[in-house]
C-alpha cells in the first residue's frame, strides 16, 4: 500500500479522494468507488500501487491504436478496479478487491518492456488513472528509458492529476461511450463532461489520441447520437482517429450483439466528417484499413491482428506525397 497522492481530510476520520470526477467521501476503514483506495484511520491508500493482474505482450492495435506505431507489439499491464460501473463490461472479473494480484514495480516493468523489445508500455485491460501512483512513477521511468507511454483508458480523471502524468504519456485511446448524460449516468454510474474534458486536455498537452466508441443496438446507436460523436470528435481534430466497435452481451445486459450494418452507417455517417473511422471486433474486408483521404490509396492494410504498412515512403503516401497522419518508428 502506498499514500494516496490526492485527497483531503474532511475530519479526523473521513477523506475526500480528488483523484477523479466521482470524488468518494470515503469513511474510516472503508473504500472508494473504484475498491481500489482505502480510507485507514483518516490516510487514503491505494491498495494497488504495485499489484498487477495481467502482463503480456499485445499488438497495439489490439488497444486499438491504428495510427500510433502501426504493427508493433505493446508490453501491456493491467491491474484490478474501475472508477465506472457499465453494465456492458468485459473485464468485470478484474473490479473485485479479492481478485487475484502479483507484485509489480516500476523497475520490472521497464526491464520486462525492453527486454521483450516492445515500443513502449501499455496501462490497460482495467482502468489505468485509478492505478494513478504507479503509472505516473513507471511512465517516468520507461520515458527515462526511451519507452513510449501508452493510456486506455475511460477518461475519468480530474484535471490538475491529469496535467502532471500528460507530459510522460505519448498516446492514449480513450472510451467515449455515448454523447447522452444520461446513459453515462444509468449504465456507466459516470458522468460524460469530465471524459470530454479528458479529451481536450489529451489533445492539448500534445498527446496522440484515438477514440472509441462501443455501438450498442438501441442504446447509443442512433444517427443523431453518432452524428454528435462525429461533431465532437471533428472539434478535437479532423485526423483524430475514431474506432466504432461492436457490442456483444457481457456481465449485466442482454442485449443482442450489435448488427455490422449499424456499425457500417455509424462509419459513412462519420466518415462524412473525419479521415479516419475504423470498425472493430467484428468480420468485414476493408474496416481496418487505412487510406490516403487525399487519393484513397491503401496505406495500411490491416487483417485481424496482421497489420502491413504498403503504400508509404518517408512518411509520404507513394500515390500523391500527402504526409501521412501516423506515429512510425
Ligand atoms: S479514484 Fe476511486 S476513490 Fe478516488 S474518487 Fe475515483 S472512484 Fe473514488
Amino acid at each position: 500500500m502506498k499514500e494516496a497522492q490526492y485527497y483531503e481530510r474532511l475530519n479526523d476520520l473521513e477523506v475526500r479522494c480528488l483523484l477523479c470526477p466521482q470524488f468518494c467521501t470515503i469513511h474510516n476503514g472503508k473504500r472508494g468507488f473504484c475498491h481500489a483506495r482505502v480510507n485507514q484511520n483518516g490516510v487514503l491508500y491505494t491498495e494497488i500501487y504495485n499489484r498487477a493482474m495481467a502482463a503480456n505482450l499485445d499488438p497495439i492495435e489490439k488497444k486499438p491504436l491504428y495510427h500510433f506505431y502501426p504493427g508493433s507489439d505493446i508490453f501491456s499491464l493491467g491491474t484490478r478496479g474501475c472508477n465506472q460501473r457499465c453494465d456492458f463490461c468485459q473485464n468485470w472479473h478484474m473490479l473485485q478487491p479479492e481478485a487475484t494480484t502479483f507484485e509489480i514495480t516500476a523497475q520490472r516493468a521497464v526491464k520486462e518492456a525492453l527486454d521483450q523489445r516492445s515500443v513502449g508500455i501499455a496501462y490497460t485491460y482495467n482502468e489505468p488513472l485509478i492505478w494513478y501512483e504507479f503509472v505516473l512513477e513507471c511512465a517516468e521511468l520507461a520515458k527515462s528509458r526511451g519507452l513510449k507511454n501508452v493510456l486506455v483508458t475511460n477518461g475519468m480523471i480530474n484535471p490538475e492529476p491529469f496535467r502532471r502524468l500528460a507530459p510522460f504519456i505519448d498516446a492514449m485511446n480513450i472510451d467515449v461511450k455515448s454523447m447522452e448524460e444520461s446513459f453515462y449516468k444509468k449504465i456507466c454510474k459516470s458522468k460524460l463532461e469530465p471524459v470530454l474534458d479528458t479529451c481536450r486536455m489529451a489533445v492539448e498537452a500534445g498527446i496522440h489520441v484515438e477514440i472509441t466508441n462501443l455501438v450498442i443496438p438501441t442504446l447509443n446507436d442512433s444517427p443523431e447520437l453518432i452524428s454528435k460523436l462525429t461533431d465532437f470528435v471533428l472539434s478535437l481534430g479532423k485526423s483524430i482517429p475514431l474506432h466504432f466497435s461492436a457490442y456483444f452481451p457481457c456481465y449485466k445486459m442482454t442485449i443482442q450483439p450489435t448488427p455490422l450494418s449499424t456499425l457500417l452507417r455509424a462509419k459513412e455517417i462519420a466518415e462524412e466528417k473525419l479521415y479516419y473511422v475504423y470498425l472493430g471486433n467484428v468480420r468485414a474486408a476493408g474496416v481496418g484499413d487505412t487510406r490516403c483521404p487525399q487519393c484513397s490509396n491503401l496505406l495500411v492494410k490491416r487483417s485481424g491482428y496482421f497489420t502491413e504498412l504498403k503504400g508509404i515512403e518517408d512518411q509520404k503516401c507513394v500515390k500523391c506525397g500527402r504526409p501521412v497522419d501516423l506515429v512510425l518508428s
